[in-house]
């Protein structure tokens, strides 16, 4: 599991805690004042990424004062989570600073 993230300029340890695990509604916490995202070890790793994005987008909500409600704050997470995972290459291409170089405009969508 990663340890840090670098988020708005600060790095956040990302740790894992069951003591948050009170009921199945408290999957992750993110306090700001610490710096620090903690996440359920006991659900499975793909649940982990998904908590683990939804607490950077509740995050980013808060230092950003965004001020969205907490069912689009999921529903942009279970978006992103799914673009992430089923697109690898991405955060390579953004950390490269590349160029979009192909040009494949007015095609339709594949499945
Ligand atoms: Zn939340």
């Amino acid at each position: 599991m990663i340890k840090s993230i670098k988020l708005m300029g600060r790095t956040w340890t990302v740790s894992p805690n069951r003591d948050i695990a009170i009921d199945d509604n408290n999957k992750g916490q993110f306090w700001d004042r610490k710096c620090e995202i903690l996440i359920d070890p006991t659900w499975v790793p793909q649940a982990q990424g998904e908590i683990l994005i939804h607490e950077v987008l509740e995050a980013l909500n808060f230092t950003l004062r965004l001020e969205m409600e907490h069912a689009n704050i999921t529903r942009l997470s279970n978006g992103f989570f799914a673009v992430l995972r089923d697109n690898p290459q991405l955060m390579k291409h953004i950390a490269s600073g590349s160029r979009i170089v192909s040009e494949q405009g007015g095609r339709e969508c594949k499945k």
